[in-house]
């Protein structure tokens, strides 16, 4: 049982900055008054409708123009399916995560929506199709339905109510003495890092996106936790177009393709077996990990059992 839980942390998968956190683009400007970077071509056409194709062609990318970060990432998720992001610290798996919401534009190469350039739509249409599911949710300083249902405003109780149930944080709602009217956020009541992620699940499935971009907490939790969590994961990413930034084993072993990311570049690709088959960096990141694991549990003296 102990290696479907295992995290990817003690490999220094380090720890995001809080932008990431935050929801959507309004929120993340407003709050940390960041100039807004892209603009919308002049009479750029909504994002069309479609079944939720992405693809990263030859993508590059720098916050700096003598620091490239990307340096030509290919790939392609196939609609429903989902693509699990590792790498090293630094490797550019988040800003591969900010570039499909177009936080900033590529500077070589082109991201495409269902065979549309991301560059050439309208931000807040592409935007829309979009969920992120954050590993650091910062949420409202507003009652717990307020929270779910930012996720689209005028969502009713019952609908409200069954995304809670799907992302597995009813039964935590119910058993507070205010239920889904309790204050949250800072000057709330402070949820637990998993209960948060469960209400930004909750928050996603209500927005309904063709496509999720999902970045795993790396931090270590609890067995019970671990299992809501992956459940209420498996809900939201159930036939969408999926990308994680994965640090957990269950999510990588289930992903349709993994992409190992290192300074810039895919260095390896393919399913979890293939890869450790393989014998290369995946493999060796693997076989670390379950050391450090082993050694960690050793040292705690820990009994595994469920
Ligand atoms: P981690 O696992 O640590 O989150 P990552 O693979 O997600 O790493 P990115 O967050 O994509 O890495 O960052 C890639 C590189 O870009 C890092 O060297 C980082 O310092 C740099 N970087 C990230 N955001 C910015 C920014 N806003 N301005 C300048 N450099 C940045």
């Amino acid at each position: 049982l102990i290696q479907l839980y295992l995290p990817l942390n003690v490999l220094g998968f380090a720890y995001r900055e809080i932008r990431q956190g935050l929801t959507d683009t309004e929120e993340m400007f407003a709050l940390l008054d960041e100039p807004q970077e892209v603009a919308d071509a002049p009479g750029a056409p909504a994002l069309r409708p479609g079944p939720g194709e992405v693809a990263f062609e030859d993508v590059r990318f720098g916050y700096r123009p003598d620091r490239p970060i990307l340096k030509g990432v290919s790939f392609r998720v196939p609609p429903g399916r989902m693509l699990a992001i590792v790498g090293p610290t630094g490797a550019g798996k988040s800003t591969i995560s900010r570039l499909l919401f177009r936080f900033y534009d590529v500077t070589g190469g082109r991201i495409l929506v269902d065979g549309q350039n991301i560059r050439a739509v309208q931000q807040q249409s592409l935007r829309a199709a979009i969920g992120v599911v954050p590993q650091d949710t910062v949420l409202f300083n507003d009652t717990i339905r307020y929270n779910i249902a930012y996720g689209r405003p005028g969502a009713s109780e019952e609908e409200i109510v069954r995304a809670a149930k799907l992302a597995q944080v009813h039964d935590f709602v119910m058993r507070l003495p205010e239920g889904y009217d309790t204050m949250v956020g800072e000057r709330g009541l402070k949820l637990s890092g998993g209960e948060k992620q469960r209400v930004a699940i909750a928050r996603t499935i209500l927005k309904d996106p063709r496509i999720l971009i999902l970045d795993e907490a790396t931090s270590a939790l609890d067995t019970r936790t671990e299992q809501e969590i992956q459940a209420a994961l498996r809900q939201v990413s159930r036939d969408r177009t999926t990308l994680v930034i994965a640090h957990r084993l269950s999510t990588v072993v289930e992903a349709d393709e993994i992409i190992v990311l290192q300074d810039g570049k895919v260095v390896e690709r393919g399913t979890h077996a293939a890869l450790l088959a393989a014998g290369g960096l995946y493999a060796e990141m693997w076989r670390r990990q379950a050391q450090a694991l082993a050694k960690a549990e050793e040292a705690a003296g820990l009994d595994d059992a469920p």
